[in-house]
């Protein structure tokens, strides 16, 4: 599997196109706006995509999904249901913050923990990690040791847990007993910033540091 992160917007999330280098199949994770910029990543590459992936409702990383799936009729995959109420305020989520306007969707399918989701012939399990939001989940490439966790955790860092229906120790949780397990050795992309490894994080990531 390859990988190519695109970060856009003005938040500079870190948009990312899978591409499964058997059957040239892609899908884009979090395609939160800049879609010009995304289809022309796409088109350099020549791979055909067939889903859009979603970690969870922030419009950061859900504002270009509605207008991507339908100018390319591609299904949405995820979030957990638990986010709902997150895409479905996606219009007021734009004004407040002064974000372009973004129209809300329906995911053509819900995930839940130990769902699967396959890219071409890749196969991705479903991490329910709420915390962050109540229905983030995060991609897991088992084969490939990738994960993207979305606004889960950062390089240094943790997602927010101030919004509403976000929860400190239940983000903790999520990385500490949901991900850490999956392995040290682990690359991750994060939904802002540089990529790290869950073995780095676990050493010096002051939040979630194993002491
Ligand atoms: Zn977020
Ligand atoms: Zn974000």
């Amino acid at each position: 599997m390859r990988y190519t992160i695109i970060p856009v917007t003005d938040y500079q999330q870190n948009c990312t196109l899978l591409v499964c280098e058997k059957s040239n199949k892609a899908a884009l994770v979090d395609p939160g706006g800049d879609l010009d910029i995304l289809l022309r990543e796409v088109e350099e590459q020549g791979v055909e995509l067939e889903a859009i992936l979603v970690t969870h409702g922030h419009m950061d990383h859900i504002g270009g999904v509605a207008a991507l799936s339908k100018q390319l009729n591609l299904p949405i995959i995820g979030p957990h249901r638990d986010d709902e109420f997150w895409i479905q305020s996606l219009t007021e989520q734009c004004r407040m913050f002064g974000f372009p306007k973004a129209e809300s969707f329906q995911p053509s399918r819900w995930l839940t923990d130990g769902d699967t989701v396959q890219v071409g012939e890749q196969v991705l399990q479903v991490i329910h990690c709420p915390g962050h939001t109540p229905g983030h989940v995060v991609f897991f490439n088992a084969d490939e040791r990738l994960a993207i966790v979305g606004d889960v955790l950062f390089k240094g860092s943790i997602g927010r847990t101030d919004f509403p229906r976000g929860d400190y120790q239940t983000l903790i949780d999520s990385i500490q007993l949901k991900l850490w397990p999956l392995g040290g050795d682990i690359a991750f992309i994060p939904g802002h910033g540089p990529m790290s490894t869950f073995a780095e994080e676990m050493r010096n990531n002051p939040f979630v540091a194993v002491r």
